[in-house]
Formats: C-alpha cells, structure tokens, sequence
C-alpha cells in the first residue's frame, strides 16, 4: 500500500491490539450500562440471572451476560426493544422474516451517522474511493441492503445509482450508460446480471466495473471465481445482519480478499457453541454472537446471530475477520440423517467450469427415506451444444462429489442455461423442501 492510500485509513483500523482492547472495554461498558437502565426486557433478564453492568471489569466478563435471541426480537414486536424515547428514532428497518413476525430495528441520527461511517469504511476497505460511481441493486425499502449501502458511498464521496433490485434489463442499461466502478448486490443477483451481459454478447473487459461488494447471502470460493470471471472484477465479501445494524459489521479488503475484517471498535464478536452457549476457545468454529457498542437506538447484548462460523486473526487491518460463513444455523438441512448447507453443494458444483452458479435443492420423502435432487445448469455457452453424454457425465460427476466429499446420496438434474427461476429482488431462493412435516 502507498503512503497516501495508508493516511487514508482510520487510525484504530491500524492500532495496537491493547489500544482495540481499552476502546472496546470503555464502550462495552457503557453498551451494557445503557441497555440495562432502558430495555426493561434485558434488564429483567439481568435481574434474574444476578448480573449488573458493574460486574464487567475486563472485556471477558461479557460471558456473565444472558444472550439476546431472535425470539426476544419477536416478543417485543415492534419497538419493546428500543432503548431511546420513539421520537429520537430517525429510522426503522425490518428483516424479511420468512416466518411469523418480522423482526424491527431502529436508529437514531447518531446510528445512522455511524452506520455510514462504517459501509464507507468497507467500500474504502473493497478499493472504492472518493469520486466513483457506485450502483446500488440491493432492494431498497424496509431491507437494510438498499438504504445502507446507499448513505456508506454517499458518505465515501461516491456518485450513487439507487437502481434497487430486479428490471434486470434496465440494470444491465444502466451499467453500460453510466458506467460504474462498483456494484453492491446479493451474488446470486450479480449473476442474474452477468448472465444478462452474457446475453447481450457484452465481453466482461468492456465493462466499465471493477469491484463487486456482495453480501447478505452465503456465498463461497467458487462463486468469487464465477462472478469475476463473468464481471471482470475484483468480488468482495460484505456481511451484516438488521438486528446488529444491516451491511457493514465486517467487510473484506481488496488486497487481500481473505474473509471480512470485523469492524470490532464498534460490535463485539464472540464464538459459542450452538447447543450449550459455552464460549468457544480462539479459532473455534461455532455460532457467531455480537454486542454492540456504540448503537443507541437498539443496543445489542450477546446477540446469538445463529451464523456458523470462526474468528480468523488480524491480517490487512487491526481487527479480527470471519471466516466463509458455512449458514446458519436454521439454514442447515439434515437429509437422512446428514447436515448439509446449501452452500457445501454450491462447491462441489462449481467445481465443473461448465456449470453455472445456478442451482436448486429438491427435497421430498419417499417412503420412510428422504431425497434429494440437486438441479443445476449449464453455462450459457455449454447449453445444447454438449452431447447427451457428457451432460449425463457431468450429472454423475457432481453426485459422486457431493457423495464422497459430503457424505450425501443425491440425483443430480443438470439442465440447459435459464430453467431454473432467478431471483429479481436479492436473496437466492435455493431449497425447496417438499417433505411432509412431522406431526
Ligand atoms: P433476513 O434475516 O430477513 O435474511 P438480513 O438481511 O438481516 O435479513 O439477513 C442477515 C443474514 O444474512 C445474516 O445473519 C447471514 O446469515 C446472512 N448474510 C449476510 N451477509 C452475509 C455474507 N457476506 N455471507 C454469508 N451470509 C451473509
């Protein structure tokens, strides 16, 4: 890095890890401290427990304290949880919520301040700097992708395309016309993108973008090759969640594209285990949890993110990173038996360059066995061009990956390019789980 690029950093991005560790104290305390004295739910909890903010002298005492979970979310549907009068709310988001109540978050003008602050920071950290144009196509609206990215590259000193999701066509217009450097999207949409450009006969080197920042949704190595390939950029991983803030609570660095670098001044991350809630030694994998500690309007205390995943240690930035999050935890299926995340069979597909990054996971119970079928498809180029055999080749191929390297017997369907439906507005859609539910 060149000295101007390395002045243009934050001074904690490159501090001591004893100066990180007195920040995070300080503000811990003061996190705790506020949540106690105005979410009276989590007081309460405290209370029972025989926990009082006092009690956190160093930052590992934080384990004395009860967890926050997407249940008390639920409970306290709409504001229960908010920690400021409703009028200091400037802004309220939910998350989508594919079952029962949605969850509901809130920020003050200070929240929002920060938040920018901190997806600027992850644009800066992915190559984007002051003066490019950004073209934003998360889905705008009560889902936090739209809107954050959006204030993060208006903070950075960026020229925003608000393009939102879906009218794959006008987006694909937009992208040659306005040029952009970077584009922020679920993956699974990038791709529906690129294959539009695929479509037009457009080569990735006469497009115009050079960094991709995709969140909000599992990806993995593969998927970075594929879209990098079939963008002609840089792909990198941003993460976050609407109950800790939206995108921004880590992000990768271009110079080393080597897992989101947690952006801990300001969130706290501790790995538990999923079942007993044990805090889990350094470089353990397990269930991701947060506190924050800056966020006034909805402070977070051991929030159990149900993501899986583990610390990895500082690299380009001070701060610790994540690793590939395999799922979470009520993502991950068990199909006789076996637990399997989507993610997993995405790898083992895109193991064979001939395959898109297009797939859908069937699964439905015949007699007392459960099944799946994994339909897949081919690249545009390889579609109804191939033999009957080597399609039938690359089927056999794929399952027996799958087979040997997850453990998992599977038919495998691979079809011609654009059968399987594409997402319009974000989050792919990947399993389709047809089996009756127990009683
Ligand atoms: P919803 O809960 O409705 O899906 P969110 O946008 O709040 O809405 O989803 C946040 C979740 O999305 C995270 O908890 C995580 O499971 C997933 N996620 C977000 N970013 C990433 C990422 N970069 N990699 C993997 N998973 C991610």
């Amino acid at each position: 890095m060149n000295a101007p690029e390395a002045a243009a950093l934050e001074p904690i991005e490159t501090a001591s890890r004893d100066e990180i560790a007195a920040l995070q104290l300080q503000r811990l305390r003061w996190s705790l401290r506020h949540a106690y004295d105005n979410v009276a739910p989590y007081r309460a909890k405290c209370v029972e427990r025989g926990v009082h903010p006092d009690d956190c002298k160093q930052l590992e005492n934080l384990a004395l304290f009860p967890f926050m979970t997407k249940s008390d979310l639920r409970e306290h549907y709409p504001f229960g949880l908010f920690a400021v009068p409703r009028r200091d709310v400037v802004r309220l988001h939910a998350s989508s919520g594919t079952t029962g109540r949605p969850i509901v978050v809130g920020y003050t003008q200070g929240d929002i301040d920060r938040w920018s602050a901190l997806v600027a920071r992850s644009l800066r950290a992915a190559g984007v700097r002051p003066g490019d144009i950004v073209h934003v196509a998360y889905g705008y609206g009560l889902f936090t992708g739209g809107l954050g990215a959006h204030y993060g590259a208006e903070r950075l000193g960026c020229t925003v395309v608000p393009m939102s999701g879906g009218q794959t066509e006008k987006q694909a217009q937009l992208i040659r016309d306005f040029k952009p450097d970077a584009i922020m999207v679920t993956p699974s949409y990038a791709l529906v993108i690129a294959e539009e450009f695929e479509r037009l006969g457009v080569d990735p080197a006469e497009l115009s973008l050079r960094l991709g920042i995709f969140g909000a949704e599992p990806w993995g190595a593969g998927m970075r090759a594929e879209l990098e390939r079939k963008l002609g950029i840089d792909a990198l991983d941003i993460y976050g969640l609407t109950e800790v803030m939206g995108p921004g609570v880590a992000s990768e660095c271009v110079e080393t594209k080597d897992g989101p670098v947690i952006w801990e001044d300001h969130f706290l991350p501790e790995i538990v285990d999923p079942d007993s809630g044990e805090v889990l030694p350094e470089g353990s994998s397990g269930e991701l949890v947060f506190t924050s500690l800056t966020k006034e309007a909805f402070p977070v205390i051991r929030y159990r993110t149900r993501d899986l995943t583990r610390l990895l240690p500082p690299s380009a930035r001070a701060f610790r990173r994540l690793d590939r999050i395999t799922g979470r935890s009520d993502d991950m299926l068990i199909v006789r038996g076996v637990n399997v995340f989507p993610s997993q069979i995405e790898e083992q597909l895109l193991r064979d360059a001939r395959l898109s990054g297009n797939y859908q996971l069937v699964l439905t119970r015949e007699g007392p066995l459960d099944q799946l079928e994994v339909r897949c498809e081919l690249q545009r180029a390889c579609s109804g061009t191939l033999p009957r055999a080597e399609v039938d080749a690359i089927a056999r191929a794929a399952a027996h990956h799958i087979k040997t390297i997850i453990g998992l017997s599977s038919r495998v369907t691979v079809m011609d390019f654009d059968t399987l439906q594409r997402t319009q507005t974000g989050k792919a859609r990947r399993v389709i789980d047809q089996r009756p539910r127990p009683e």
